[in-house]
């Protein structure tokens, strides 16, 4: 049995032979450990995870200086909104996140709730995108901090995260973002965009698991977090912790390819993904798009196949690997809590699903993908009752069900 086509890159992405290359020295005769100052195996490291932190930073326009190593985006995450609410509890108590965050920034919010936070959930507009007055006046003078993602990992909308950082600049109110999905993907700067914490992982940008960095500020202004780890002061006293040095090369290498090759890149992956949206527009009909087209990352697409039921459209594409809007949480099945905050009824919600293309992805692929789709959303289609009626022209919103 070959294995399913590979189109679910927002939950992670294969490591680019080229980053496992760098890599591997660092686990054999390179082994030393950065934190030894006395020797030339502590100097080797350190080295390396200097090189690392240079070409992280000069993805986001950040000054090596400020790029603090972790585990990856959560434990960034973690560090970032858990930091800033202990190190400015004095100041205010009010942080304003998103209901689309992921869920390393939504928990960590409800965590800091039950120690005497106010947390505002803003709701996002139809499209995906926050509602910039419902910022501006969510903010008081409580406020310590807003947490925005840069680009959403199921619908791939882009913030505008420009104007978020001005309206926090302006109302003196720090800007996390995570930007996981983003890093690697379109053009980010810390300083153009006005972000003072930013969050990033390995594995979502062809780099290796169990690593991530988050950026903070140093300057204009400049941005002081409460550890969440305590032990050998690493990392500016921010994070503890013997650092992973393989990682941090391949975690370095992985942003210096992306930031490289990304023109190419995205145009690559943007005409792909637009052929796929095409093909099956083309040839279904009561196809929905999820989250504005306009503000998009290039290589997603997220889209809702009516009167199709989700799990027989999973079933039927068991040789594509992808993720759908359902997950299934125990005995429930849960549609996604991003799709239902742009108000997708449950029904759309179940029958969605999330195409996320990549750096290895062919344009073979998407043909296949494509006509595959079309082949099982035709053919379930004509399994269903709902579908007949909908063809006869029946308003399926005005029919008075009746349970026995
Ligand atoms: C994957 C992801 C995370 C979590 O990153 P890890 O490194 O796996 O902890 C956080 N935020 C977003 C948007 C993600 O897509």
């Amino acid at each position: 049995m070959s294995k399913p086509i590979y189109f679910d890159n927002h939950a992670t992405t294969p490591v680019d032979p080229r980053v496992l290359e760098a890599m591997i020295p660092y686990f054999t005769e390179n082994f030393g450990n950065a934190a030894s100052r006395n020797h030339a195996y502590g100097w080797v490291a350190e080295d390396a995870v200097e090189k690392g932190r240079k070409q992280i930073a000069s993805l986001i326009g950040a000054n090596s200086k400020e790029i603090v190593f972790t585990s990856g985006a959560t434990e960034s995450n973690n560090l970032a909104i858990k930091g800033v609410a202990e190190m400015y509890a004095e100041k205010g108590n009010h942080i304003i996140t998103a209901a689309t965050e992921h869920k390393a920034v939504l928990d960590t919010c409800k965590h800091l709730e039950k120690k005497g936070c106010r947390i505002t959930y803003l709701p996002l507009k139809g499209d995906g995108l926050v509602d910039l007055d419902m910022l501006r006046d969510a903010i008081t003078d409580k406020t310590i901090l807003i947490s925005i993602m840069y680009a959403n990992n199921e619908i791939g909308v882009i913030q505008p995260v420009k104007e978020i950082g001005k309206i926090a600049k302006e109302r003196g109110v720090l800007f996390h973002s995570d930007a996981v999905q983003a890093c690697g993907k379109i053009p980010v700067n810390v300083i153009e965009d006005g972000i003072d914490l930013l969050s990033i992982t390995g594995h979502k940008l062809y780099g290796p698991k169990g690593v991530g960095a988050l950026y903070v500020r140093r300057k204009n202004p400049r941005v002081q977090l409460t550890a969440q780890m305590d032990g050998g002061g690493h990392e500016r006293g921010m994070r503890s912790g013997t650092l992973n040095v393989p990682g941090i090369v391949g975690l370095g290498a992985a942003c210096e390819i992306a930031q490289r090759e990304m023109p190419a890149e995205s145009a690559r992956l943007r005409a792909l993904r637009d052929k796929l949206r095409a093909t099956l527009e083309a040839n279904l009909e009561e196809t929905y798009i999820n989250g504005t087209m306009e503000h998009r990352l290039p290589n997603n697409l997220n889209m809702s196949f009516a009167y199709v039921e989700g799990e027989s459209l999973l079933m039927g594409i068991n040789d594509i690997a992808v993720s759908s809007g359902s997950a299934c949480t125990s005995a429930t099945l849960e549609p996604s809590y991003v799709l239902k905050a742009l108000g997708l009824g449950d029904d759309l919600a179940h029958t969605s699903i999330r195409f996320g293309l990549g750096r290895f992805n062919t344009e073979a692929e998407v043909d296949y993908v494509a006509q595959k789709m079309i082949d099982v959303v035709n053919k379930l289609r004509e399994l269903s009752p709902l579908w007949e009626m909908f063809k006869d022209g029946v308003d399926l919103s005005k029919v008075q069900w009746t349970a026995h």
